[in-house]
């Protein structure tokens, strides 16, 4: 592996800020390969070399991978002068890994977002070019049927004239106007433009009230996250979105 800064590597991982690192590295709080270190700028192999602090292990780790059921009334942006962004959520635990949100849900929208500081992989995902597939649902005003289910497969036009590729509808439960009931749909599409969802409903004269995304290409929201809350992606679904 390559070598860093002792006061960067902890810094990194979480240990505080630089002059705070520097104090406990000073006051012989650090060891690397077992021994006391008191030179804050060692240049260290974090991947070679075993460091503690206090006696603890220090995990190192470059990338950090966040499923989070974003909750309604966040923007998935990293900052923002008015709202609470998808970063406040995570309340100061993983910010020092420099999370940034793969897409964006609307504000009101709820469910799976991926939070990580690897680029590759974002990029990958969200490239137009590779399709991935990502599955909404969503509860809907008025009767979604057949004739919507037919539209979608075949394409509708937006607002600005944009024809959606072929887009996956099921209905899950018909909603009846006249009743006051939503109709309940899941809906995957394999592009992204903006308020995508909302626009293609709109393109059939309907309104959505409520939207959630369930999954992202391999990846499925977790039933036990509830909105707001976030954990790490498994081994196993990281292997896969790779
Ligand atoms: N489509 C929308 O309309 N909104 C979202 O947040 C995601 C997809």
């Amino acid at each position: 592996g390559k070598k860093l800064r002792l006061d960067k590597i902890l810094a990194h991982m979480g240990y505080g800020s630089r002059s705070e690192i520097r104090r406990l590295v000073k006051q012989g709080n650090v060891e690397v390969g077992g021994k006391v270190v008191k030179d804050f700028g060692l240049q260290v192999d974090p991947e070679q070399e075993t460091v503690t602090i206090g006696g603890e292990r220090v995990e190192f780790r470059e990338f950090i991978y966040l499923m989070l059921n974003k909750p309604q009334g966040v923007v998935s942006a990293t900052e923002d002068t008015r709202d609470r962004t998808v970063l406040d959520v995570l309340e100061g635990e993983y910010v020092h890994f420099e999370p940034f949100p793969v897409g964006r849900l609307d504000k009101d929208t709820e469910g799976l977002l991926l939070l990580t500081n690897d680029g590759k992989l974002a990029h990958n995902l969200l490239s137009p070019r590779k399709h991935v597939p990502k599955t909404y649902f969503a509860e809907v005003e008025g009767a979604v049927g057949a004739s919507d289910a037919a539209a979608f497969e075949k394409g509708v036009a937006l607002d600005d004239g944009y024809v959606t590729m072929p887009a996956k509808l099921v209905v899950l439960a018909e909603g009846d106007p006249a009743a006051g009931r939503v109709s309940k749909i899941e809906l995957t599409i394999t592009e992204g433009k903006f308020h995508q969802v909302k626009r293609m409903f709109q393109a059939v004269g309907k309104k959505v009230v409520f939207l959630k995304r369930i999954s992202m290409g391999p990846l499925l929201l977790d039933e036990h996250l509830a909105p707001g809350q976030f954990r790490e992606l498994t081994e196993e679904e990281l292997a896969q979105l790779k």
